[in-house]
């Protein structure tokens, strides 16, 4: 607070407010110095004031609230698989909890799980990659925010794909620093632009994250974009964050990891784990793969904050990875056959429209001749057809005009998920045919 400023007690407020006007910054300086506020409450970190939260929730809170009142629901608003690990999954799990595997372990992740990791990467990806470049994390999601917090400089410039992970613009800003997006435009197939991204480069610029198959577009990038950014990566001397989560879930072809180009591992970390392709979401299991330098500077900030990863959790892991029952090929081949069902249904609706995704397990619909805003689609969907998805704009400003549905269900409930949404598609009916 500027030096002179008069305090006075607001009403219905516990501290002092100045009767200046205060600047955000004045005003976190002033809480932080000023020890005439003995009543103010202790502050929270700025930095949380810049993270953001993921929009399925919402969503999802609502249709549960809908469902107590007697509503039938079809879900199709979280990310999160409607299988189950494989039973030789929570077999191990219960027998190495049984014999004691419950103990503090190696902050990296025990050594027979991170050469499991290695093994898996090469045989499905074809990947180069050895046991002390792996690094086991409780989920994807925190295996990406060590990543980023091990990288990412506050005042640095980080790019990624809009529409996208909404976790990635958010944690960008909370480290400080400025998220850039770059747009997947359903124009060129949600491909990444390489003119946009080159053109959105500065001095600043430190990473590019992006995540194919993507979530929300299912879009797998393809070999000239993945080529291309790797060659702006040298070109700017950028980190690439590869978020692969949903690299088993692919429909067609072999998936191509951008670590496997040459020259490109050492300034890339990629982000995977168990969630997704082992339906093991609540386990809690995800990993990282980069150089060793780049895992040794992870690993100290897991030091600093879980210390390691459930010893019992990783056993199941490598379990997970042997899928001894073809579990993964069995849950893919299930998905397609939704995606099939529900994304030829769904350009049977009059005004929507959807282009068919490559992987990861979203439909991406653009409601654009409807005429109606995404927002007030997804609330006649949820509240007038009982059928939750999400608006796009919660994946950034590229999804204005979208809604994602997840194919997280049954093949008979998706069936009849596009029959509800046919008939509340007289709302709009009308405004399409114009
Ligand atoms: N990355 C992407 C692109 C995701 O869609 C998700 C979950 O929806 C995650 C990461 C988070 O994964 P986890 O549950 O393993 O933290």
């Amino acid at each position: 607070m500027p030096t002179g400023a008069r305090l006075s007690r607001a009403p219905g407020f516990s501290g002092y407010v100045s009767s200046g006007a205060e600047t955000f910054a004045e005003h976190h300086f002033a809480r932080q110095n000023d020890r005439i506020l003995p009543d103010t409450m202790p502050r929270i970190a700025s930095r949380v004031s810049q993270l953001t939260g993921e929009g399925a929730l919402a969503v999802y809170s609502r249709a549960k609230e809908l469902e107590r009142a007697g509503r039938s629901i079809i879900h199709l608003e979280l990310g999160e698989p409607d299988f189950h690990p494989a039973a030789p999954v929570v077999d191990a799990l219960r027998d190495a909890a049984a014999a004691g595997r419950d103990r503090y372990v190696s902050t990296r992740g025990i050594s027979e799980l991170r050469e499991a990791i290695a093994d898996y990467l090469k045989r499905t990806r074809r990947l180069e990659v050895t046991p002390e470049q792996v690094l086991v994390a409780p989920g994807c999601k925190m295996a990406l925010s060590l990543a980023m917090m091990a990288l990412i400089e506050p005042g640095d410039e980080v790019l990624y794909p809009d529409p996208g992970f909404p976790i990635y613009p958010s944690f960008t800003r909370g480290l400080g620093a400025t998220a850039v997006p770059f747009g997947l435009e359903g124009k060129h197939n949600f491909q990444p632009d390489l003119d946009e991204i080159a053109a959105k480069i500065t001095t600043r610029t430190t990473a590019l994250i992006f995540n194919s198959p993507n979530n929300p577009t299912g879009t797998v990038f393809n070999a000239e974009a993945l080529r291309k950014i790797a060659e702006l990566a040298e070109k700017h001397d950028l980190w690439i964050l590869s978020d692969e989560i949903y690299a088993r879930i692919l429909f067609d072809g072999e998936y191509q990891s951008i670590w496997s180009l040459p020259g490109v591992a050492e300034r890339t970390v990629i982000i995977d784990g168990f969630s997704k392709s082992f339906a093991m979401t609540g386990w809690r299991l995800g990993y990282a793969v980069a150089a060793k330098r780049v895992v040794d500077a992870m690993d100290l900030l897991v030091l600093n904050t879980f210390t390691c990863v459930a010893e019992f959790t990783q056993v199941a892991a490598i379990e997970a990875l042997r899928d001894s029952t073809h579990a993964v090929d069995a849950m893919v081949a299930e998905y397609r056959k939704r995606r099939d069902l529900f994304v030829s249904g769904l350009n049977g609706i009059p005004g929507f429209r959807c282009q068919t995704p490559g992987g990861a397990f979203y439909a991406w619909v653009n409601i654009e001749e409807t005429g109606l805003a995404a927002e007030d689609v997804a609330k006649l969907l949820l509240e007038e057809a009982g059928v939750a998805g999400i608006a796009g704009a919660a994946f950034g400003g590229g999804g204005k005009n979208y809604l994602r549905f997840s194919l997280v269900s049954a093949r008979h409930s998706l069936e009849d998920a596009l029959e509800r949404m046919q008939r509340v598609a007289s709302r709009w009916r009308a405004a399409v045919a114009r």
